[in-house]
């Protein structure tokens, strides 16, 4: 590993999907002046097209760039996210909202599910979510920035036009792109392999060099994968969908602020509606469902006209051993992939994006940050993939050999407790590094039909009136915050139209 105290100061990113862009734009905002960052990318083999709906914690790579939201807004033909509706997860015909919103109060004592379940018990509560805003304002529409304690959201935006639009921004710090096929990469080792990467050879005969190499060459991982040779952890006995199927159609509604994810029996499906079109797929398990007849299945699913032809994908769910290795690091595809289920990608490249620039090996590679940088990604990872996997294990769902392999499959010992925890006793717990809230977490248990078998006792101190009151007032508070919104589409037009 290049532990030498020569400062590094050439970067260079392979790749400029959503995952190179973002790097390229946080490093060259934050060390443009210190770096020479060169980016490099090919448009006869493009990008992978797909990843359209984020999370809220996008915020913060926003706000780290300086980005006005219209603006954005404006350049990716983004909508409003307020969550996720889940429909037919927990078993035929039945749906539930994984909102990004808090549910309820928590009172001093207790979580709100507490409460809730107590209220449940004696005929005085509503469903779950009426008690949350973000839900209540998705199903009817509606959305508008509200100032204290407003609505929690992410976005739904169009790949390709936010890479062109980090791609402005980058260029304006200085990244210079460089178009062109990678035919080699370059290592110092002995007969030119084993060793660090010194340089990418192109096609056309030039070479690029550079101190460290960020590996964004998407699912291929040209750098980490084949020329370092760095293995993958196959989780697919957890996450057997290992296809996508993905196509764009013209909207023909308005744009409602909340991606959908329709189960079948094998996968399930997106649409996530953006300004001007709806972005569509299937995500199935090839054992279920074969890929000459994906297309087919996936236009009978949709509606609106095609605006493309549908394209499948072929993905392993599962990460890399090491996301830093000598002076590589992989970001987005080429690091690992779980599923699209909760929108965690783009998410977990600004997460790497962030940690770069936290680690940043100035002064040379330092074993101490690489295991850091190792440690903190695998960490994370593994509390997303535990959630994800929540999803297809905790289900009533009995229709095909999918689903009955992941009811009864093992799941990994940290969500096994996580499960039992609160069946028996409605409790969760939250580490500080970890992505998901308790909130999360719990919509998704009792969503998935993972009713507690008690409630925390002191929700019990609340006499019959009083909770009748308590829930009362939250559930009339809702109700009438989500009555003076105006139409999500209405707002979207309203806040992009000077740009
Ligand atoms: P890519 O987009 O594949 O980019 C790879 C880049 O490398 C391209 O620029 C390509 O030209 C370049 N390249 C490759 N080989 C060479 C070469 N030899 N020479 C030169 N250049 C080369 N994420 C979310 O957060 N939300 C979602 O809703 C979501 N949905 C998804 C749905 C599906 C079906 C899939 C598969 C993924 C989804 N993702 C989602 C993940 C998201 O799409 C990716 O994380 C994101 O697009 C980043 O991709 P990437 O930049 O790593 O790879």
């Amino acid at each position: 590993m290049n532990t030498s105290s020569t400062p590094i100061r050439r970067v260079v990113i392979a790749g400029g999907g959503t995952a190179g862009w973002m790097m390229a734009a946080l490093m060259s905002k934050l060390m443009g002046k210190q770096l020479d960052i060169k980016l490099v990318e090919s448009e006869e083999i493009g990008t992978v097209g797909v990843g359209e709906a984020t999370i809220p914690a996008l915020h913060t790579y926003h706000n780290l760039l300086g980005i006005n939201e219209a603006e954005f807004m404006a350049a990716t033909n983004a909508t409003f996210k307020l969550g996720i509706a889940f429909e037919g997860w927990k078993d035929i015909g039945q749906d539930y909202f994984h909102s990004f919103g808090t549910t309820g109060t928590d009172h001093w004592s207790a979580g709100f599910q507490h409460f809730w379940l107590k209220g449940h018990a004696e005929g005085l509560a509503k469903t779950y979510t009426d008690y949350n805003t973000e839900t209540v304002a998705a199903y009817a529409n509606r959305f508008a920035h509200l100032p204290r304690n407003g609505l929690n959201y992410a976005y739904h935006l169009d790949a390709g036009r936010y890479a062109r639009f980090l791609r402005a921004m980058s260029e304006q710090h200085g990244v210079q792109r460089i178009e062109g096929k990678i035919a080699a990469v370059l290592m110092d080792g002995p007969q030119g392999r084993d060793g660090d990467i010194t340089a990418l050879q192109m096609q056309d005969g030039s070479r690029i060099d550079g101190d460290l190499f960020i590996d964004c060459t998407g699912f291929r991982s040209l750098l980490m994968g084949e020329a370092l040779g760095v293995g993958y952890e196959d989780w697919s006995h957890w996450l057997p969908c290992d296809r996508a199927v993905a196509v764009q159609t013209a909207s023909v509604r308005e744009a409602w602020p909340y991606t959908r994810s329709i189960c079948h029996p094998f996968g399930w499906q997106w649409r996530i509606p953006l300004q001007h079109r709806v972005g569509n797929g299937l995500v199935y398990s090839s054992k279920e469902l074969a890929d000459a007849d994906a297309p087919d299945v996936l236009k009978k699913n949709v509606e609106g006209q095609l605006l493309i032809q549908p394209r499948v994908i072929k993905f392993t769910p599962g990460q890399r051993h090491k996301v830093w290795h000598r002076n590589c690091i992989a970001v987005g595809l080429a690091s690992g992939f779980i599923e699209p289920l909760e929108s965690t990608s783009i998410h977990l490249i600004q997460r790497s994006a962030i940690r770069l620039m936290q680690l940043f090996p100035t002064r040379g590679i330092n074993p101490a940050d690489v295991a850091e940088f190792n440690q903190q990604c695998e960490r994370e990872l593994a509390h997303i993939r535990d959630f994800v996997i929540l999803h297809y294990h905790v289900t009533e769902r009995r229709d095909s050999a999918l689903w009955n392999h992941v009811r009864t499959m093992e799941v990994p010992a940290s969500l096994k407790h996580r499960i039992e925890l609160f069946r028996e006793s409605g409790r969760v717990f939250h580490q500080s590094d970890e992505l998901f809230a308790l909130n999360s977490w719990i919509q998704v248990m009792m969503g998935q039909g993972l009713t507690p078998q008690s409630y925390h006792p002191v929700a019990d101190l609340m006499g019959k009136a009083e909770l009748g009151n308590f829930l009362g007032d939250i559930h009339l508070k809702v109700a009438r915050t989500v009555a003076a919104l105006p139409s999500h589409q209405a707002y979207v037009e309203q806040l992009c139209a000077p740009y």
